[in-house]
């Protein structure tokens, strides 16, 4: 049996020790959270919410924090600070003061919500440097055309001066535990063209977006100062997420953030199911085990918008599910007080059944480290900057690669590629570069390093073709360690032809399972390439698909590669000259994917930290945890995975498991989590063996070890 490298690491440099029974122990209250609620209070809820039902809710469920609107826009408390507009339902009543108290009386934490980003109309002639202008210099509308609400500047005083003086009254006031600004920073850099904004140059320039970065982190700063003149252990945090599209410098902001909120609270339209598992995995490769948050919005995400109705009960619960799978920590939300307790109740009963089964198993969900053995490098830059050839966007050809390694039940994590350092990597025995097109040379030479340390690598279409501000290299920077050379201009398909097509020149692990043809479907664009030896498929480029008289070809056969795999000592090098995971993502066709899980294949030798075997699709994540390890799987067989809203579960059948547990490890117990039930198991040696009988939505395999010491 083959040693990985990851097992290796587990073996010999970080011995297994066993883990502490409390994961948790000595760590900061807002790292211990399992569990935050909200209802986002409306101007009109003072008038008549009943405090002590909103209250009593968030008990039975076991939050240990709720979010209470403070805002910034709007008060709900009698402020003083000049244009902070109280509510016009507020009357006499601290309504703030009111529900911290309810919560405190409960042990509940309370973080008070600020919407930064908003201000009145009348407020613009008083303050005009205060808000955003368009190219024209107007005064931006909120984009819901809320009638008489504008967009705020961050470069100006009202960030600087009004925001932190609302926070300092409420921090005089109330027993808050932090604080939290909702809209900020946006997830897309802005356009604005304010007289501050003026200054520093074109909003889509490299340098406005270093500057708008520079300032979201003094911004950050000075409110986390502000919270913890409260108290020590209070903290500060924005409103994250975004994805693997993020246009924001997450490794940047993750190094100022103690809390990373990701605002994901649901499907729209034709997306994945995976929605908030991918984003998991997006934030935990910028904070690498400390707080994040997922909002799952009770109401109907969505269009046609509900934002009063309680959305499908599944399409909920299989969010919270994958972000507890991912390692983050359920934020449950709903809007209005007078809807939510009032005339749509349904929410609560989905936010009971889940969150009260999770609070049972807390422990198990206190996660040390992923044991993936895999990432894939998350290119922000090239998500942000980069336009890929024909429609879509850079993010399609992450969606492909995730594609692939979900059907192929592979647990990965994703590693930011300003976080390329030796101690990150070593414990991967393969990196993925999906189209990471903007690459610098430093970058460059982290993965050279990887690969010269026995790493192994596939790497797709323009990856490191261009330097990190976007300049055009001649050739490829990751060149040499690919063995490839760049032979002329990206190509594609063009109006109605046939995209090209990868002839098999010779039977390698990367063919199998390609019998009976010649070649296979290859991908829509592609970078014509000289590499080293005899490839393994060639292109055959594209041509016309119409009329049917003219759909052939006279290039049968070219000496241009359509697939390059080379060994480098213990390393396996893979590169695909097609766009081909975005060409996956939107063809669906198996032969892009089967070649994608053959290279995924080939680079780990076969081997997983997990292998799951059983029919259906399941996207996994392993933990090391507090009490030992945990398995979860996330049941995405179902025929709403591609658009929500999930409305059933569809179960699926009998898998099997074999986890490889570090030397020294024996495991004395394991528990089906959702099916609250323990299960029978084999160790042998290091191999141990169960099967779960049935998965409904979700099921987490919890893994208890006594250590052998
Ligand atoms: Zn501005």
């Amino acid at each position: 049996m083959e040693t990985t490298r990851r097992e290796l690491i587990l073996m010999t440099g970080a011995a297994w020790l066993g883990s502490p029974l409390r994961a948790d122990e000595g760590k900061p209250w807002h790292q211990r959270l399992r569990r935050v609620g909200q209802v986002n209070f409306n101007e009109r809820d003072p008038a008549e919410a009943d405090v002590e039902a909103w209250a009593n809710y968030w008990a039975e469920v076991k939050v240990d924090a709720v979010l209470l609107n403070v805002t910034g826009m709007l008060a709900f408390y009698p402020t003083e600070v000049p244009f902070h507009r109280r509510s016009k339902y507020l009357g006499d009543r601290d309504f703030f003061g009111e529900c911290c108290a309810a919560a405190k009386k409960r042990g509940i934490r309370v973080i008070g919500r600020l919407s930064p980003d908003l201000q009145w109309e009348e407020v613009i002639p008083q303050r005009p440097e205060w808000f955003m202008r368009d190219r024209e210099g107007k005064p931006v509308p909120v984009f819901s055309r809320a009638p008489g609400l504008y967009q705020t500047c961050m470069f100006t005083s009202y960030f600087s001066e009004f925001t932190p003086a609302v926070m300092r009254e409420i921090n005089a006031r109330y027993d808050v535990d932090g604080l939290y600004a909702n809209g900020w920073p946006n997830f897309n850099v802005p356009r604005c063209y304010c007289d501050a904004c003026r200054r520093i140059g074109e909003p889509d320039s490299f340098e406005y977006h270093r500057r708008y970065m520079d300032r979201a982190i003094e911004i950050w700063q000075l409110y986390d100062r502000i919270a913890i003149e409260k108290r020590p252990d209070n903290l500060f945090f924005g409103n994250l997420g975004g994805g693997v599209r993020s246009g924001l410098d997450l490794h940047r902001l993750g190094a100022v953030a103690a809390w990373f909120n990701a605002d994901n609270q649901g499907r729209t339209g034709a997306s994945p199911q995976w929605g908030a598992a991918q984003q998991g995995r997006v934030a935990q490769a910028v904070m690498q085990g400390r707080t994040i948050t997922n909002v799952t919005a009770a109401w109907s995400t969505g269009s046609p918008m509900w934002r009063n109705a309680t959305k499908a009960p599944a399409e909920a619960e299989t969010w919270m599910a994958q972000t507890v799978a991912s390692g983050m920590v359920i934020w449950y939300h709903w809007l209005g007080a007078q809807t939510g307790l009032g005339e749509d109740r349904r929410w609560q009963d989905t936010g009971r059944r889940f969150l009260q089964w999770h609070a049972r198993h807390d422990r198990h969900f206190a996660n040390q480290r992923s044991i993936a053995n895999v990432a894939i490098v998350l290119g922000q830059r090239t998500q942000t900057f980069y336009t890929p050839p024909g429609e879509g966007d850079a993010g399609e050809e992450v969606q492909g690669v995730y594609y692939a390694l979900v059907e192929n039940r592979i647990p990965f994590d994703f590693v930011h590629e300003d976080n390329l350092e030796p101690e990150v990597l070593r414990k991967y025995d393969a990196l993925i570069l999906p189209n990471v097109a903007y690459f610098s040379d430093a970058q460059c030479r982290r993965i050279a390093d990887y690969v010269e340390a026995g790493g192994s690598l596939i790497a797709t279409f323009e990856t490191s073709l261009y330097d990190e501000r976007g300049r055009a290299r001649g050739d490829f920077g990751l060149g040499q360690v690919l063995g490839i050379r760049r032979a002329g201009e990206r190509q594609g398909s063009r109006g109605f032809q046939n995209s090209f097509y990868a002839r098999i020149e010779r039977r390698h692990a990367l063919t199998e399972g390609f019998e009976h043809t010649n070649w296979i479907a290859g991908a829509e664009w592609r970078v014509p390439i000289h590499a080293e030896g005899e490839p393994v498929m060639t292109v055959v480029p594209p041509y016309p698909a119409y009329p049917t008289e003219i759909t052939y070809t006279e290039s049968m056969r070219t000496s241009e590669p359509a697939a390059v795999a080379r060994e480098r000592g213990p390393s396996r090098l893979v590169y695909l000259p097609g766009d081909i995971g975005r060409t996956y993502w939107r063809a669906g066709h198996p032969d892009p994917g089967g070649l994608l899980a053959n290279a995924l294949r080939w680079v780990l030798r076969g081997r997983t930290a997990v292998e799951v075997r059983g029919d259906g699709l399941l996207e996994m994540f392993a933990w090391e945890t507090g009490p030992g390890f945990a398995i979860h799987l996330l049941n995405y067989n179902n025929p709403n995975f591609h658009r929500g809203s999930v409305r059933r579960h569809s179960p699926i059948g009998a898998q099997s498991v074999r986890f490889l547990a570090p030397e020294g490890a024996k495991i004395r117990k394991i528990t089906l989590l959702r099916a609250e039930m323990p299960v029978r198991f084999r160790q042998q040696g290091r191999a141990v063996e169960f099967t779960i009988p049935r998965t409904e939505d979700y099921e987490v395999a919890a893994l208890e070890t006594s250590a052998a010491r």
